[in-house]
Formats: structure tokens, sequence, C-alpha cells
């Protein structure tokens, strides 16, 4: 087992993870709002989580991994208002909320498949689980931690301050914010000022309404968070996760509903993913700076110079840190693009190296330096420093300027693709498809036919073409080979 350390929010600092049950991991992320597409900051945060995820696997854990879908529930404010973001979305689509949600709900499956993630081992939804949001909000209004005012159920957020820490996982200062938080006005059912809602009066127009006890409503968007984790993944799990935006408000409210329904912390180890930014403001779907995955696949949007495929901006993203902000630059992805193609010209080249007598370099070292990063709180840029030094000896060993035992050079083949394809979840796009390399041998009996009829333009324009793509064709007595560069 890996002596892995990760950065815990609620500690702030890095600690020893020691699960409550290994080898099961239980890791609950919060998933995507499903009104409308995901844009490439979402894309970031999941991503993240399918490294760490993949990483507890590779370090021998068995784990249950619950991401959400929000279908309901999630208003425009973070304050209980605004318009309900499904209706306002079904309205403007001429569309029912539920097509609504299955529609974007695909639209992320299709994303993250493109992004090679592992799908969730449990993805519940929101609406999938009312009854037990409402037993919540029950047990919360029993232990004396909410009040009910006309249909509307409100958590108390001073009365549970009193006996537990509201602000634990930020350690933020509770009159700072209070005196940060608008004054209640005379129209306001809260008691106080950081009072959220746990279950919301529907309107007679309202599209999506469940009964209760306190008559038709829906659930506010924390406790469903609350009640999925706890219904899979127990009471206390190990890792609760999301992105950094999450934490002052949704992750806080879900510690202190936990806590007020079950009397136990929900989570051992919280862990916050960093924002991906566009000129150092953070990308989000209000802002108007959030790209969608296709535009960028496409190049088509205003601030792209071209398309880049999905494993480069995968691979772009694992060059930084999943605590530090990324900011998007079309040069940060052209150099992404560049050792992308490096690292899986090597990997094509790593079956065709021929073993010597000794070994230039050091197997080993390499394999546990790229262990040691990821278990330093799964740094994956360290990592991946540590693979191109594997790219520069593969190269070295091919072209026969450096040599590699036997022994060392199955290690090397059985490790480097384990780290490359299971761990970092990369995909040679290349050679994904079948057809590829029929469409080669057609480009390469074209300039073949063309060299024998001294149509030199015609050869040399596919050589030169394809160089430019990233492919080296090779001529030799057998034959024309390629590969890419
Ligand atoms: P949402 O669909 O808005 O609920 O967001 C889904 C996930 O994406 C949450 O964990 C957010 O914290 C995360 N997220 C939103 N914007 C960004 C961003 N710019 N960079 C990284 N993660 C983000
Ligand atoms: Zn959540």
């Amino acid at each position: 087992m890996q002596n892995i350390q990760l950065y815990n929010t609620l500690s702030r600092k890095k600690e020893i993870f020691e699960p409550l049950h290994a080898p099961h991991v239980g890791l609950y992320v919060c998933g995507p709002t499903v009104y409308s597409d995901v844009h490439l900051g979402n894309c970031r945060t999941f991503i993240s989580f399918d490294l760490i995820y993949r990483y507890l696997m590779y370090a021998g854990y068995k784990v249950r991994y619950v991401r959400n879908i929000t279908d309901a529930g999630h208003l425009e404010g973070d304050r209980d208002e605004g318009d309900d973001k499904f209706a306002k979305r079904a309205k403007l689509e001429q569309l029912e909320p539920m097509e609504i949600v299955q529609k974007y709900t695909l639209g992320f499956r299709d994303v993250m498949r493109m992004f090679n993630t592992l799908p969730p081992s449990i993805e519940p939804t929101a609406t999938g689980h009312i009854a037990e949001q409402i037993e919540m909000v029950k047990e919360i209004l029993a232990n004396g931690f909410a009040y009910e005012v006309d249909g509307t159920v409100y958590f108390d957020v001073e009365k549970y301050n009193k006996d537990h820490n509201y602000t634990l996982l930020t350690n933020r200062n509770l009159e700072e914010m209070l005196a940060n938080t608008r004054e209640l006005s005379g129209q306001d059912d809260k008691r106080g000022r950081l009072d959220f809602a746990l279950w919301i009066k529907a309107k007679p127009e309202t599209l999506m309404q469940w009964p209760s006890p306190w008559g038709w409503g829906f659930p506010g968007w924390h406790i469903e968070c609350s009640a999925m984790s706890s219904k899979y993944l127990g009471q206390t799990f190990d890792i609760h996760g999301g992105g950094m935006d999450l934490a002052a408000t949704h992750h806080t409210n879900e510690i202190a509903q936990s806590e007020a329904c079950n009397h136990v912390q929900p989570a051992k180890y919280w862990m916050h993913t960093n924002m991906l930014t566009v000129n150092g403001t953070r990308m989000s779907k209000s802002a108007g700076n959030g790209f969608l995955p296709g535009e960028l696949f496409t190049g088509d949007h205003p601030l792209l110079n071209k398309g880049y495929s999905p494993m480069t901006v995968k691979f772009f993203m694992l060059q930084a840190h999943y605590r530090s902000t990324l900011d998007f630059s079309n040069e940060a992805l052209d150099a992404s693009e560049k050792g992308f193609r490096r690292l899986m010209s090597a990997m094509n080249l790593l079956p065709k190296l021929h073993a010597g007598e000794t070994s230039d370099f050091d197997v080993q070292g390499l394999k546990l330096r790229f262990e040691q990063a990821m278990n330093d709180d799964f740094n994956s840029p360290v990592a991946i420093a540590e693979l191109f030094e594997a790219v520069r000896w593969i190269n070295s060993i091919y072209d026969k300027k450096a040599q590699i035992s036997e022994q060392d050079l199955l290690e090397l083949r059985t490790f480097l693709p384990v780290f490359v394809y299971d761990i970092l979840g990369l995909q040679d796009e290349m050679s994904q498809s079948g057809d590829f390399q029929e469409v080669m041998d057609l480009l390469i009996n074209i300039r073949q036919a063309a060299k024998e009829n001294k149509d030199y333009v015609t050869s040399d324009k596919i050589r030169i073409g394809l160089t430019e793509i990233g492919i080296q064709l090779k001529d030799s007595k057998e034959g024309t080979t390629w590969t890419k560069i």
C-alpha cells in the first residue's frame, strides 16, 4: 500500500491518508448541475478527481466513488433567491424540466467519456432521493436545528453555532460573515441572516414539486449531497470533494446539516480543486467566459487560435497541480500539444526497443519518483516531469545512444503504460480508431504510386503534410512505415 499524503481543507494541512475502513474508501464528489452544458472549468474539477480516484485504486484501495447529478433545487442565487435554474431553462428551450435534465446529463457523460474519465461507481440524482432528503429535514427539525415558516424549512445557523463551529471548513469569522450578509427585510421569513433553506415551499407555477410534511415544495440545494453521501457511503466517510468555490457555502452547509442530523462529521478529509481561469478570472457560466469543451475541440471560439484534442486539453490540466489555479491560454495549450505528442511517440517506441548489456538509467528510481510525486498530494506535474525523463531515455535507447538491460526494459514496459494510461488516464488518440491505419496505408500507397510516376510534387506534399501534423514517414527496403513525432 502506498503512503499517501493529502491536503485536508479541514485541518488546512497535508495529512497521511488513513481510510476509516481500509482497503475500502468512500469518495463523494459534488457533480454537475445539469441545466446547461458543462464548461471547461467544471471539467477540470472532474478530471482532477478522476486522477485521484485512479491513483487510489492503483495504491490498492477499493474505492466507492459517488458523484451526484444535481437535477432539482438549485436556485440562481446562493441565498435561496432567484428563479429555479431548471424551470428557467425549460421555459427558454420549451422543454419539460426533465427533458432538460436528460439532455444535459447525456451531454455531460459524453464530455466525460471524451476526456477518458472513469464513470463513478454510483451517480445518484437529487430527484431520485426526495424521500431521503425529507427524512433528513425531519430529523434536523426534531433535533431543534431548523424551523418551519409557512411551508419552508430553514436551518438555524446561529443556534447550531452555539455548540458547533459553523465555519469549521473555511475558518471564517462568523461576525464578519454576518456583517457582510444583507440585512433581513420585513419580507424575509428567515430568522437569521445566514440561515438557509432545507426545504422550499412551491408556488402554484413551480414545475418540479413534491409532497412533504410541510406541503408541496422542493429541496434546498445543499441537502441533496448530505442525504446521498450518507445513504451510499455512511454517516461518516473518507473523502468529500468538489471545486474550491463550493467550500464557503455548499460544503459548509453540508457539514452543518449532517452534524445536526447525525451528530457526526460527514467526512474525514475534505479536498478542493482550484479554478480554471481565463485571463485571471474564474471560468464560470455566469461570467460568460466559459468555454464549452466542443468549442475547444473544434477551435470555434474567438479566444482560440485553433482546435485542441481532448487529450491535449486533459494533459494541459494534468500538468498543473489540482490545488493551483490554471490559466487558460493558446500558448500553454500549444506547449501541451507538443509535450503530449512527444510522450505518445515514446510510448509507441517502447515495444520497438532492444535490450542491451546494462542500463544507463535508473528505471526503479524513476518508478519510485513517479509514485513519490503522486503520494505527495497527487502532484501530477512533478509525476509528468518524471515521465519526460523516461521519454528522453527511450529516445536515446531507440537512437542507440544509450542502452537498457533486459530486466529494466521489461520493468519499463510494465509500469510506464500503467502510469500513462491507467493513472493519468491518457489515450493515444491517433491509434484509437482502426480506420486510422487504413487511412495511413492509403496515403502511403498514393505516395508510392506518385513516386513511381516521378510526381514528386504529390509525394512531397503527402510527406510534408504528414510531418506538419506530427507523423513521420520512414522509407526502408521493406517498405514505408510511420511514427508519431
Ligand atoms: P456546477 O455544475 O456549477 O455545480 O459545478 C460543478 C463543479 O465544477 C463544482 O465542483 C464546481 O466547484 C466546479 N467548478 C465550477 N467552475 C469551475 C472552474 N472555473 N474551475 C474549476 N472547477 C470549477
Ligand atoms: Zn454537493
